[in-house]
């Protein structure tokens, strides 16, 4: 008998997502609507004593960006609107919690570092090390945002939606699907 190319790898049973959720190529995940994540860090695959919350993600097309050209509230509004929401629980160990908030807290202190100094210099003669100063502090906080989410979507729709961010063990340990199979 043909085995279900759908269900994942023989396994204990923490390892079976919950519903259809499978590994595509180039590292994405996808998420059918109604199902979620296995029970494990998405980047080492540790099992998680506790299922994660559920938190919702939003998506839209990256064309609706160039509105941000016209008018960022006309975006803000057009955003709201065209915006595709999905809810699931991806989860960390500790050790990769921990290696995440340390992550973050060193991008925030840098920002703040930065921000301070752009500060004291502001004018004058080091008006160029000011300047120089400022945008390093929005690359830190930039760096913050990026350290601070576990797992990011590249695309949502009616149906599900694909995420990136995960750990290579994890992705090992998921189904492969070709997209477009579905
Ligand atoms: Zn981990």
């Amino acid at each position: 008998m043909e085995r279900n190319p759908y269900l994942p790898p023989e396994a204990d049973v923490h390892d079976i997502a919950r519903g259809d959720c499978w590994r595509e190529s180039g590292g994405t995940v996808y998420v059918a609507r109604g199902s979620d994540l296995p029970q494990r860090c998405v980047n080492c695959n540790t099992l998680l004593v506790q299922r994660p919350k559920r938190k919702t993600y939003y998506w839209h097309a990256s064309g609706w960006y160039l509105l941000i050209l016209l008018n960022i509230i006309l975006y803000a509004i057009a955003a709201m609107i065209v915006r595709k929401k999905i809810e699931i629980s991806a989860g960390l160990c500790d050790q990769h919690r921990k290696r995440r908030w340390l992550k973050v807290g060193s991008a925030l202190g840098l920002f703040v570092l930065m921000f301070v100094a752009g500060v004291v210099m502001f004018g004058g003669e080091t008006a160029g090390i000011s300047l120089a100063c400022f945008a390093g502090s929005v690359a830190a906080l930039v760096a913050g945002v990026i350290f601070a989410r576990v797992i990011y979507p590249v695309e949502i729709t009616e149906r599900g939606g694909r995420f990136k961010g995960c750990g290579p063990e994890f992705l090992a340990s998921l189904a492969t699907v070709t997209r477009g199979s579905r």
